[in-house]
């Protein structure tokens, strides 16, 4: 189901007392998350399950994490799986994040694994892609991004792709102040759509959650997300600051 989703993703931020108070200081804000609408905090490891029991009773709260190796356990030392997130109460797992591609060296198959492994843990999968400025520059930003979407996705089945949420995310508008427009994001969202539509057919694709991220705040939200195939934002940065994020939960369409 299409949804509209505010994603906070703390990346390596907080520790237990601040996270708890921005967790609370959420949970305490008269925000109505209603219909379609979802919150998801992507917090730290440590504190998936205290992100989970006091959000609990919030409507429309969801906990993702940020990562997770592709294998259900063994011995990988300093690893998290898929089935371990799902029985703390993880709803949702990003995969492919920049940060992870860049730094960490994920590569396209690993990120297919790590897809599998997040659904058949029943779970949904935040699913990151994005170009360099260098691809944005030289003009062949759609190929790029098709390609990673074909590369990790599309060895799905049609009926998978309801629990894959798609977050584009330029990498050259990251945590560098400099947002996409909003006809930038559209650009490139109804592309990835028109993508998907080629190969799930339109009727799969329109039903697809697609999040734009890269620097959005309280006060581009809302033009970002009024675009036709912008269904709301993954936040870096301005997800650490509670009126930041409160102010671009109530952005939502
Ligand atoms: C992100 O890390 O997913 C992100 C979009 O970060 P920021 O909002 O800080 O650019």
């Amino acid at each position: 189901m299409r949804k509209q989703i505010a994603a906070a993703n703390w990346k390596m931020n907080c520790t237990l007392p601040e996270a708890t108070r921005l967790i609370d200081g959420l949970v305490n804000e008269d925000i109505p998350v209603t219909g379609a609408r979802e919150v998801v905090l992507a917090v730290p490891f440590p504190y998936l399950m205290l992100a989970a029991e006091r959000t609990a009773k919030k409507q429309g709260f969801r906990i993702a994490a940020q990562n997770c190796y592709d294998r259900p356990s063994g011995a990988f030392t300093g690893e998290v799986s898929a089935p371990m997130l799902a029985s703390v109460g993880v709803d949702y797992i990003i995969i492919g994040h920049s940060e992870r591609r860049e730094i960490f060296g994920e590569a396209p198959a690993l990120l297919a694994a790590k897809t599998d492994a997040c659904l058949e843990a029943g779970l949904d999968a935040i699913f990151c892609c994005g170009e360099p400025l260098e691809i944005r520059e030289s003009g062949t930003q759609n190929a790029y991004v098709a390609d990673q979407l074909t590369k990790s996705l599309f060895h799905l089945r049609a009926e998978q792709l309801g629990d894959i949420v798609i977050a584009y995310e330029p990498i050259w508008a990251i945590g560098t102040g400099k947002t996409a427009s909003a006809a930038q994001a559209q650009e490139m969202q109804a592309y990835i759509r028109s993508v998907l539509a080629g190969q799930y057919g339109a009727a799969v694709a329109g039903q697809v959650t697609i999040l734009y991220g890269g620097s959005v705040k309280a006060s581009n939200a809302a033009e970002i997300f009024s675009q036709p195939d912008v269904d709301g934002g993954l936040v870096g940065g301005a997800s650490l600051n509670l009126s930041e994020f409160t102010a671009i939960i109530k952005s939502l369409k």
